[in-house]
């Protein structure tokens, strides 16, 4: 937080991130956190371990 260079492709990637992170927040304001965005199923502790932002599930993944 708090970093504020832009390097090319770089910095594409942290807004993306930036944005999943926002979504993520999101989600917790309205107790949806740790939710799959397609089916609504609860995504694995070790998911959201990994990538704390993540949108779906193992199987939406798959998809
Ligand atoms: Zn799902």
């Amino acid at each position: 937080m708090g970093e504020t260079h832009t390097i090319g492709a770089t910095s594409i990637d942290r807004d993306h991130e930036l944005q999943r992170v926002e979504a993520a927040l999101k989600r917790l304001e309205h107790g949806k956190f740790g939710h799959c965005l397609y089916c609504g199923d609860r995504i694995d502790l070790e998911r959201l371990q990994h990538d704390p932002a993540i949108e779906s599930c193992d199987t939406c993944e798959e998809d």
